[in-house]
């Protein structure tokens, strides 16, 4: 206990926490650019469906996540490190936000809606990223 409320404080954690929470991520933008430049018509950042989603279209009923690598933990990906320091800490907190990642999309997969998260690892592969997202736009429902 008196371990995690010294983990409160420490500047240094709370200031990569602020970097990786941050809106707008270069991912967020590039997926958005590509949307755009499919077509797709989307609201940014939609704070009234399950999540939040970084995209989504509700009268197409799909949502985009763009996630970081690091903060949801993506799974065998070099991005996905965990710190040395407050290992446990870190452990812990990913699977937690594993976990509501996973709560929140079947959320909105009851409301109908198709989920597509895309990760940032997956900028490195441009053409791939379009072609998914191209995907989502062909399946959309009249
Ligand atoms: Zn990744």
């Amino acid at each position: 206990v008196a371990a995690g409320r010294r983990l409160k404080t420490d500047p240094r954690r709370s200031a990569l926490m602020k970097r990786v929470r941050q809106r707008g991520t270069p991912l967020e933008v590039e997926v958005g650019r590509i949307c755009t430049s499919l077509g797709l018509r989307y609201r940014r950042n939609v704070k009234t469906l399950p999540g939040s989603p970084d995209l989504a279209n509700r009268s197409r009923r799909w949502a985009i996540f763009a996630h970081g690598c690091f903060w949801h933990h993506h799974d065998d990906c070099g991005l996905a490190t965990v710190p040395t320091r407050n290992a446990r800490f870190w452990t812990e907190k990913f699977a937690a936000n594993r976990e509501r990642d996973a709560r929140k999309i079947a959320q909105l997969k009851g409301l109908g809606f198709r989920v597509l998260v895309v990760w940032q690892c997956e900028l490195d592969d441009r053409r791939r990223l379009v072609r998914r997202l191209s995907n989502l736009g062909e399946a959309r429902i009249a």
